[in-house]
């Protein structure tokens, strides 16, 4: 039974292929948790492949499931090894294969979501940020619904250097929808450049290494998965709290294709029109630019301006410009501007 399995992972001792635990599971994918399987190893391999660093490394698998990509990293002969699922269905699947690593395979079962990695790994294998990365490495094929909110997470837990990045700049090689890994790594002028762009570049180098067609999986998604890289950067590209950035960017992208006043008119009061012109006055940026040909640089100096703002004008940084109070106030402000009367709300 183990034969296929051999042949493919000859540093495994012989295993029931994953087809065989399945059955005798009588596992089938759960809609619930978007379960799509990859039963290739070569894909596996490949995947495990294009990460690098695997060997002797100390590896965390998010989300192993039947353990294809678990099979290809272990063949690799990490140092150390992790797997998170939420699944405990797999558990007995991912029994026989902690079995066969001699106990350096352990398994959790949880949510990635909650899951803190702060103490997971050795503490010597801490590295000064500045340093090379230490060899840690994240790996995972996860739901489309679980890796965009993840790697978001992650990107805070990045720049706050917690978390797998309480050891430094930790590496990442996760899957996602294709469209979304295009966006990841979208250039100024390009018509994927998104919010996930700039979050993602300006915290890490990023790469889409290659994608595997959607019919890899079973069952198949309608989709073509993106397999991405991600090696934080030494120094952020913006250097401003996540929390600020994410907000500066969100409300940059809600009118990705308009021009950048529809943007900066999301950061600031409606009746402060004067505060869009500073905007425009202190970046330098034409007003005929849209927000996805701008480039990380200019990112960078709205949220400068923006955080200078914030520091001028108490409750600026709490303001949304899309809550029910703000729709209200404007809709009065409006109704009044056209009455003819002298209004002022008080922002
Ligand atoms: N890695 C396997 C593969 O490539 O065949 C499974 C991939 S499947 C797309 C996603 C896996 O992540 C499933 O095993 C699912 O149960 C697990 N999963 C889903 N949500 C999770 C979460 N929040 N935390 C941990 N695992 C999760």
């Amino acid at each position: 039974a183990g034969k296929k399995a051999m042949s493919i992972l000859p540093n495994l001792p012989p295993l029931p292929t994953m087809k065989e635990v399945m059955s005798v599971q009588k596992i089938s994918a759960l809609k619930r948790l978007s379960q799509n399987f990859l039963m290739d190893l070569n894909l596996t391999n490949k995947i495990v492949r294009h990460a690098k660093f695997v060997k002797g490394a100390h590896v965390c698998e998010v989300g192993p499931g039947p353990g294809g990509i678990t099979r290809s990293i272990l063949n690799k002969q990490p140092a150390s090894f992790y797997v998170i699922e939420k699944d405990k269905r797999f558990l007995p699947g991912l029994e026989l294969l902690s079995e066969a690593s001699n106990g350096k395979m352990k398994i959790f079962l949880g949510d990635i979501l909650r899951f803190d990695m702060s103490k997971l790994f050795p503490d010597d294998l801490k590295h000064d940020w500045l340093d090379i990365p230490p060899m840690i490495h994240i790996i995972g094929n996860l739901p489309f619904s679980v890796a965009t909110p993840l790697i978001i997470q992650w990107l805070q837990e990045i720049q706050e250097h917690k978390g797998a990045w309480s050891y430094g700049r930790s590496r990442l090689t996760l899957t996602f929808q294709l469209e979304v890994a295009q966006r990841m790594v979208a250039e100024p002028e390009s018509l994927m450049r998104s919010r996930l762009s700039i979050m993602c570049q300006y915290l890490c180098h990023v790469n889409h290494v290659f994608t595997i067609p959607g019919k890899a999986f079973t069952p198949a998604p309608d989709v073509d998965v993106g397999v991405v890289t991600f090696v934080p950067r030494k120094e952020p590209l913006i250097g401003q709290p996540f929390k600020l950035v994410e907000k500066v960017v969100r409300c940059m992208f809600q009118h990705r294709q308009k021009l950048i006043k529809w943007g900066f008119e999301m950061l600031v009061p409606f009746d402060r029109p004067d505060l869009v012109d500073r905007f425009f006055k202190l970046s330098g940026i034409g007003e005929d630019s849209r927000p996805m040909e701008l480039t990380i640089d200019e990112f960078k100096s709205i949220c400068c301006i923006y955080e200078e703002l914030c520091n001028e004008i108490p409750g600026l940084f709490e303001y949304d410009a899309r809550s029910r109070e703000v729709s209200e106030a404007k809709k009065q402000w409006r109704t009044a501007k056209r009455d003819g009367e002298d209004v002022f709300l008080g922002t």
